[in-house]
């Protein structure tokens, strides 16, 4: 099929972690930044696309339509990501991708917010827990590289097994291979 010219459902998208069980694992990642003391947390929903063609910047036009169509089919299954009385933010990420390249350098689209990320309660962790919290954190920030564009998404990459820019540097593996994407066949 060709993703521009054909409607995309959900039938078309793959690994959409859509199942009861996925949805509870996802609870439970969130509820565990929860407890470790972060003030806030964000689920950040990253859907991989089939790279566009097309001529000078209509290859770059393009692949923000496929990006916009998979967004869009996959709309149900984020709207029921959380429940609706978490205070986690909510970010959705279609990565739009052009032929000739990876995301890191062929890429369009920018994250978007679906919801704003309210305070964690209910959590507590006592005042040597949040300085050991803050240490980790500028720790880990200290040694990645500052970022191009905003808003800054960094992934702790199970693939490369260190935290680098969603989208600016190089993955071997890429985006694809643990995100979800339109199944072409
Ligand atoms: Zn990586």
């Amino acid at each position: 099929m060709n993703p521009l010219t054909t409607p995309i459902s959900i039938d078309y998208m793959k690994s959409t972690k859509a199942s009861p069980q996925k949805t509870r694992k996802i609870r439970l990642e969130i509820e565990k930044l929860m407890s470790l003391g972060c003030d806030r947390v964000a689920l950040l929903d990253l859907i991989a696309n089939p790279p566009a063609d097309g001529i000078n910047m209509g290859a770059w036009h393009n692949a923000s339509v496929i990006a916009l169509k998979t967004e869009s089919a996959m709309a149900d299954v984020l709207s029921h990501r959380l429940p609706p009385d978490c205070t986690a933010g909510h970010w959705v990420y279609s990565v739009g991708a052009v032929a000739g390249g990876d995301e890191t350098v062929r890429g369009s689209g920018l994250p978007q917010q679906y919801r704003e990320a309210q305070p964690t309660v209910g959590f507590p962790i006592s005042e040597a827990q949040r300085t050991e919290l803050n240490g980790a954190i500028v720790d880990i920030l200290s040694r990645v590289s500052p970022p191009y564009f905003l808003p800054a998404v960094y992934m702790n990459c199970r693939i490369c097994k260190r935290i680098h820019h969603a989208r600016s540097e190089s993955c071997p593996l890429t985006i694809k291979r643990f995100s979800t994407g339109p199944r072409l066949e």
